[in-house]
C-alpha cells in the first residue's frame, strides 16, 4: 500500500514476522530472528528504483551479456540504539554500503530528541541515504537527522522502519515531502508516553534484551 510518502510493504513473510514481533510473549532469540528476516525484506523493497549501470559479463556458457549492477552509493544510517537492530539485515543485502551513526536520546517527558553522537561518511550528490529506525513514533529524531543530512544534497533519502505512527509520518511529510518511508505497518496512534499503539513495545529493549 502506498500512501503519499509511506509504502507499507505487503509480503506474507513480513506479516508473519510482524505477528511474532508484536506478541509480548515472543522471547529474545525468536524476536531477533523475525526482526532480521523482516528487515531484509523491507530493505529489498526500499532499494527499488535506485540507479543501475550495465556491465558486460561472460556466463559459464561463454555468452557475453550486459547485466545491471547497482550504481548508487548507499549510505546506511541507523539511529542509535534501536536502528542498529536493522543494520545487520541491511549490510547483508548491501555489503558495500557505507555506514553512518547518529545517537539520539529521547527525553521521556518531552519526547524531544537530544543528539549525543554523530559520525557520518561524506555525503555526495550520487549518495542514497537510507535511515533505519524500527519505530517511527513522533518523528522528532528523524526530523533532526533529516535536517542534518539534506543540506549535503544527496540524490535521495529514504527511511526504513518496522512500524510507523501516523503522527510521525505526517511530521516528516510536512517538512520533507520527498523522503520515502518504507514500513511493515502503519499503526493507529501514539499513547500518552509517545509509544506506538498497538505497536511492539520498546524495540531496542526487546532486541537487545535490556527490558529486565
Ligand atoms: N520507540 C519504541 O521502541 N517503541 C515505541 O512504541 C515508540 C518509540
Amino acid at each position: 500500500m502506498t500512501n503519499t510518502n509511506i509504502t507499507v510493504v505487503d509480503h506474507p513473510f513480513i506479516a508473519d514476522s510482524l505477528t511474532h514481533l508484536r506478541n509480548q510473549f515472543t522471547e529474545i532469540a525468536k524476536f531477533r530472528r523475525h526482526s532480521d528476516q523482516l528487515c531484509q525484506l523491507l530493505f529489498a523493497e526500499a532499494i527499488r528504483g535506485l540507479d543501475f549501470t550495465l556491465t558486460k559479463i561472460s556466463t559459464p556458457l561463454e555468452v557475453t551479456v550486459e547485466s545491471p549492477k547497482l550504481a548508487d552509493e548507499v549510505i546506511i544510517v541507523p539511529v542509535l540504539r534501536a536502528g542498529l537492530a536493522m543494520l545487520f539485515g541491511a549490510m547483508h543485502l548491501l555489503p558495500k554500503s557505507k555506514i553512518g551513526f547518529i545517537g539520539l536520546e529521547r527525553n521521556e517527558k518531552t519526547a524531544i530528541a537530544r543528539e549525543y553522537y554523530c559520525k557520518l561518511p561524506k555525503i555526495r550528490p550520487n549518495s542514497v541515504v537510507i535511515i533505519t529506525d524500527p519505530m517511527l513514533a513522533t518523528g522528532g529524531s528523524l526530523l533532526h537527522l533529516l535536517r542534518k543530512i539534506t543540506p549535503f544534497e544527496p540524490r535521495e533519502v529514504r527511511i526504513v522502519c518496522v512500524v510507523a505512527a501516523p503522527e510521525g509520518v505526517k511530521l516528516i511529510r510536512d517538512e520533507f515531502p520527498k523522503v520515502k518511508i518504507f514500513a511493515a505497518a502503519l499503526d493507529d496512534h501514539l499513547n500518552k508516553v509517545k509509544y506506538i499503539v498497538p505497536g511492539i513495545g520498546d524495540y531496542g529493549d526487546r532486541y537487545f534484551g535490556t527490558s529486565v
